[in-house]
């Protein structure tokens, strides 16, 4: 196998995305996928319906020439519409106008055009042909085929992007152990489905262009809309424990009690709430903490396989997508060397995994409970106007997160520098209106270095 091949196992989100961009910068990519061609099969992904696009993530489409097909197919977020136990809702915007929205884009879609994607720039991809095995030392992966039988090929450089179960990385770790830390947040999911109405012209039952939440402390359900009017409802609940658990909530009757009670108004929208109960599994929902994410220059780790996250900032997806574009980029810097390109991958994209695993875990406690908290909506409100008075000093963690590029590591840190300066200003106010915004933007550019050019 000459030195520019490469191999590449899974071909779902990033996988299919770092062959594009690798084929593109002329590496010759081969894909070993377990699963059938989902262009054939159908698409049996096996996690969410649906799931939000956000800048970094369009980034990365950007390279491939895909971002505006994507966008094509997707549905525009403009913030969190917070949906309240008494039935009310309010829309609290994302950013500050249009150019800063989320997209809600269809999983099976998107993987779809970037399968294609691939193969038109030149990627080999074997569907069927799940990694079974490999030897580090001789350059081989085993592959196991749906008919049973087993094939060893030739992979001296293979890139792990198969996921949170991901085969190659136990393969990696039975070679050199990798420091496996898996942290289960205790909290799973399930999806539900608010279909269509019945008027072509108006098919959206709630607000289209919202990301749908209802907030009840230590539990939520979400909904992302769908292109055709309907919307994936999510509800996220302690596996264990005190009612409401899943454990608690046996059939789809006692459901649908719980919803009557918790959700009275999204529960009128889901006509078909007791099958969907009982045919969609519970979800379960971790963080993968790893030490090593590569062997020398011959096996790397990309995307959930080496840093699978639990979804409440929307980013395990544009996450991995990042991870694609910068490990692209450092293959076309130093082709002739994977020991170098992986060991600067690792350096420059594991402080951020480990940020954003960290912002994900922060976002839930924030989506569930703190939308609908007076003292969080004093602290967001107030941060908004420093942003608008100083956007040299102060930008909202949440939109450094979505809408630049900025290091997740690097968001995380200045987003702690800036709740601490809010809360002290914040200190002996009720109300935002009476806080003095001239004073507070002094003690704000006294206090905070300028932030970094964005995008
Ligand atoms: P995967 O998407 O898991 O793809 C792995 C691929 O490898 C699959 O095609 C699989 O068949 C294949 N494979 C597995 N084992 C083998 C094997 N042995 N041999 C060969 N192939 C194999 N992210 C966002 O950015 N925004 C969101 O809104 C969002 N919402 C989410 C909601 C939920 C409920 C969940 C669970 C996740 C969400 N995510 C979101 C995270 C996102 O789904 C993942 O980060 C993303 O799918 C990771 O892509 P990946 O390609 O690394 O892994």
């Amino acid at each position: 196998m000459p030195r520019n091949d490469i191999a590449v196992v899974g071909a779902g989100l990033v996988g299919a995305l770092v062959a594009t961009l690798l084929t593109q910068r002329g590496f010759r990519v081969t894909v070993y996928e377990k699963r059938p061609d989902p262009r054939l099969a159908g698409f049996s992904g096996g996690r969410s319906i649906n799931l939000a696009l956000a800048e970094r993530g369009l980034h990365a489409l950007r390279a491939t020439g895909l971002a505006d097909q994507v966008l094509g197919q997707a549905v525009m977020m403009r913030g969190r519409m917070v949906h309240d136990p008494a039935g009310h809702s309010g829309l609290q915007r994302y950013g500050v106008d249009d150019s800063e929205v989320i997209w809600s884009v269809s999983r099976g879609g998107l993987n779809t055009l970037m399968l294609d994607a691939a193969e038109a720039a030149g990627a080999t991809i074997h569907f069927g042909q799940g990694l079974a095995g490999a030897d580090f030392e001789r350059g081989t992966l085993t592959l196991h085929a749906a008919d049973g039988s087993e094939r060893t090929v030739e992979a001296p450089v293979v890139i792990g992007a198969d996921g949170a179960g991901s085969a190659l990385r136990a393969a990696m770790h039975r070679h050199a152990p990798l420091g496996e830390r898996v942290e289960e947040l205790g909290h799973g999911y399930k999806e539900l489905e608010i279909p269509p109405g019945s008027d072509p012209g108006a098919p959206f039952a709630i607000e289209r262009n919202a990301l749908h939440i209802w907030p009840r402390g230590h539990y939520m359900c979400i909904a992302l809309p769908n292109r055709e009017g309907s919307f994936t409802v999510t509800l996220f609940l302690p596996n264990e424990g005190e009612h409401p658990s899943f454990r608690t909530i046996a059939g789809a009757g006692a459901a649908e009690a719980f919803f009557r009670t918790e959700f009275p108004d999204a529960l009128d929208l889901m006509p078909d709430f007791a099958a969907d109960w009982s045919e969609h599994p519970v979800g379960s929902l971790a963080t993968l903490y790893l030490d090593r994410w590569h062997i020398g220059g011959r096996a790397l780790l990309i995307g959930d396989a080496a840093h699978a996250i639990v979804p409440f900032h929307g980013q395990g997806m544009n996450c991995g997508f990042e991870d694609a574009a910068e490990l692209a980029t450092l293959f076309a810097a130093t082709p002739g060397d994977p020991a170098a390109v992986f060991a600067a991958f690792e350096a420059t994209r594991k402080p951020n995994a480990d940020a954003i695993a960290q912002m994900a875990l922060e976002n839930y406690v924030e989506m569930r409970d703190k939308v609908a908290d007076p003292r969080f909506l004093r602290m967001r409100e107030l941060g908004g106007l420093l942003a608008q008075r100083s956007p040299t000093h102060y930008l909202p963690r949440y939109r450094m997160v979505t809408f630049t590029h900025l290091p997740y590591a690097y968001a995380l840190e200045r987003g702690r520098a800036q709740d601490t300066l809010v809360e002290q200003l914040l200190k002996g106010h009720d109300d935002v209106a009476s806080v003095d915004l001239d004073a507070a933007v002094r003690t704000l550019e006294a206090t905070l270095p300028p932030l970094p050019p964005l995008l």
